[in-house]
């Protein structure tokens, strides 16, 4: 028999648990439920000493029971809780007998941890309080895990910056004291150059281990005191909190360019790419956070229009701009979105291309036009290149091609053969997966043949990442599709990776054929142009043709197909059938062409 049993509940009790009216259980049991439990307990004296403690109490303080007893629990305290607290507790004893909060304890090792404790007093007879009884078990888990919450939802997970959320905070934070000690401060955005297209030809895990790389070299570039954030995608915000003046802000900027336009080497690849970069300053361009924000963004847009690898200060008349852009954003979504309806504010016109030596249009161009309900017809010049940064070039480029095949189809059908189309793809479009799927489905939609169409991508398309272009190209020249380059002469690209590229013409530039008369140097660039593309086994085709002069120059140099305003502009489809029907045309013909061509 145990101690337990031997209790007849009239002798005097040790335990002052074994009194309680809640628990009518053998104090033994009692016992082990105090010894068992995971929670810490410890029991005080009416004059707050320690009396008992459990082995989960030793277990998380790192204190032997012999070293408690006789103390007060305060021995515990880490000075980190404010003594409210402690007042707060005990009035709440002595008033209700009970008290629950959480404190910060310090361990015999001096480590802290946060705890939450539950007291209560346990009254005699007479309604004093006899002992106080205290469970409490760690928190800090808890905590760290708020804590990393809230981390979590500061800083972007990818590179551990502060993301968009935080950085508002961190702004308003450096402008009241840039205000209060009349400091300059520069908000810089920058932005990385094709960065989508690094997306769609390498994937996102590439694409992200870059941004990991770019984020770490922007803090290594800036002083441990500069702030740096991801505001999403490729685009992060610096704040330098106190400049000298706006050309220390260009040395910086000069220093971003230098050290982001590296390569960067991404598991066995090798890229590349360029920052752009927005600068605002306060208090010259905005006084608040949202401003100045606004302003670099601004700036930004600047830059990028600019061309790459930029940086831009604001002005205000970049706002102007800024609306205007948006303009155009939101209307090409809407022009997008009803582009199959009738009367759609988006259609195609096509240019012909003429085979010097047979007379005869071999080709067509397919080129994009917009006419925008209030502000009239828009340069592709314009919109392609928003399309590019907003995405909308997919849709933008799968209604071209569609509508391009369409039309051949009305043109086979009105009996006009052995011309083919050409379309323009932009670098997304080309490094898209779905593309030679679109091709395919719209060829058999339209029951044409591979050979029907002609793909051209810009030099610089094609240079921004030869290898993966070549294996794309490879795909597309396989299926029987011809590829050209356009604009060429323009992209600096290495002549070597011409050879590579699986493509059958040249393009060569408007800008070269437009002196070609009289600038010794464009003459000499399309008469080797021409020479090397032969040389290559490549068709030679000139854009931009007006006069005659440049038409007769260019049949001496033996450049195969034209195409210009001497011939004719972009036609509407059925103007289109029209002139192919008249083809070759009079020599009163309005425009520009004088003589028959083989006449020349
Ligand atoms: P591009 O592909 O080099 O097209 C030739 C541009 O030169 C066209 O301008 C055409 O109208 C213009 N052009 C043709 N002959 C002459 C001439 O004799 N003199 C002059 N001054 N210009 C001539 P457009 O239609 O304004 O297009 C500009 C650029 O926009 C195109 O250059 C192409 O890069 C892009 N683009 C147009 N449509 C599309 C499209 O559907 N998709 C893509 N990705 N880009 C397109
Ligand atoms: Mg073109
Ligand atoms: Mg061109």
């Amino acid at each position: 028999m145990n101690d337990a049993t031997q209790h007849t509940g009239d002798e005097p009790q040790e335990a002052p648990l074994a009194r309680s009216p809640l628990f009518p259980l053998p104090p033994d049991l009692l016992m082990q439920v105090f010894e068992a439990s995971t929670e810490a307990i410890y029991i005080c004296d009416r004059d707050r000493r320690i009396v008992a403690v459990n082995p989960s109490f030793c277990r998380l303080t790192g204190y032997g029971r012999e070293e408690c007893l006789g103390r007060e629990p305060g021995f515990l305290a880490a000075a980190k809780t404010p003594d409210e607290v402690y007042r707060a507790m005990w009035l709440s004893l002595s008033e209700t007998g009970n008290w629950q909060g959480e404190l910060w304890d310090r361990r015999k090792d001096g480590t802290f941890f946060p705890k939450r404790l539950n007291v209560s007093a346990v009254r005699g007879a007479g309604g004093e309080p006899e002992h106080y009884i205290a469970c409490f078990s760690s928190i800090a888990e808890r905590i760290e895990a708020i804590e990393r919450m809230a981390s979590l939802a500061d800083h972007d997970p990818l590179t551990h910056l502060p993301n968009r959320g935080a950085l508002a905070g961190i702004l308003q934070r450096e402008l009241s004291t840039a205000r209060r000690d009349g400091l300059q401060v520069a908000v810089m955005l920058v932005d990385m150059d094709r960065f989508k297209d690094i997306n769609i030809t390498f994937g996102h895990r590439v694409g992200d281990q870059m941004l990991v790389a770019v984020a770490e070299r922007l803090r290594r570039v800036v002083r441990g005191s500069d702030i740096v954030a991801r505001l999403g995608s490729d685009d992060f915000v610096i704040i330098l909190p106190d400049i000298e003046n706006a050309l220390s802000v260009a040395g910086v900027a000069s220093k971003l360019q230098y050290n982001l336009g590296d390569h960067y080497r991404i598991g066995e690849h090798n890229l590349y790419a360029t920052p752009s970069i927005g600068v605002s300053l306060f208090p010259l361009d905005g006084d608040n956070a949202e401003t100045l924000i606004r302003n670099a963004g601004a700036a930004l847009h600047h830059a990028k229009s600019q061309g790459h690898g930029r940086h831009q200060f604001y002005n205000e008349g970049m706002n102007v701009a800024a609306t205007e852009r948006l303009k155009l954003e939101v209307g090409l979504r809407c022009a997008l979105d009803t582009a199959h309806l009738p009367g759609s504010q988006l259609r195609l016109h096509f240019q012909p291309q003429i085979h010097l030596q047979s007379q005869r249009v071999v080709g067509l161009e397919a080129l994009a036009r917009w006419t925008h309900p209030e502000l009239g017809p828009i340069s592709p010049n314009k919109f392609i290149p928003i399309a590019e940064e907003t995405g909308l070039i997919q849709p933008l480029g799968d209604w071209v091609f569609w509508e391009a095949c369409r039309q051949l189809r009305a043109f086979r059908d009105q009996g006009v053969e052995h011309v083919r189309m050409a379309v323009n793809l932009s670098a997304q479009q080309l490094r898209h997966e779905g593309l030679p799927t679109v091709v395919r489905g719209a060829l058999a939609c339209y029951d044409l043949q591979a050979s029907d169409l002609e793909l051209e991508i810009t030099e610089s398309t094609a240079m921004q990442n030869p290898a993966a272009t070549i294996a794309i190209l490879d795909q597309l020249r396989d299926m029987g599709i011809v590829l050209a380059i356009d604009d060429f002469g323009t992209g600096y690209s290495s002549l070597s990776y011409l050879k590579d590229l699986p493509i059958h013409r040249l393009k060569l530039d408007r800008s070269f054929v437009k002196d070609i008369e009289t600038d010794r140097s464009d003459a000499a660039i399309c008469s080797a142009t021409i020479i090397l593309g032969h040389n290559l086994n490549l068709d030679m085709v000139a854009e931009g043709v007006e006069t005659s002069g440049q038409h007769r120059y260019l049949e001496q140099l033996g450049c195969d197909v034209l195409q210009g305003f001497l011939y004719s502009e972009p036609l509407p489809g059925d103007e289109v059938a029209a002139f192919l029907k008249n083809w070759p045309r009079d020599a009163d013909y309005p425009g520009a062409w004088q003589a028959p061509i083989l006449t020349i």
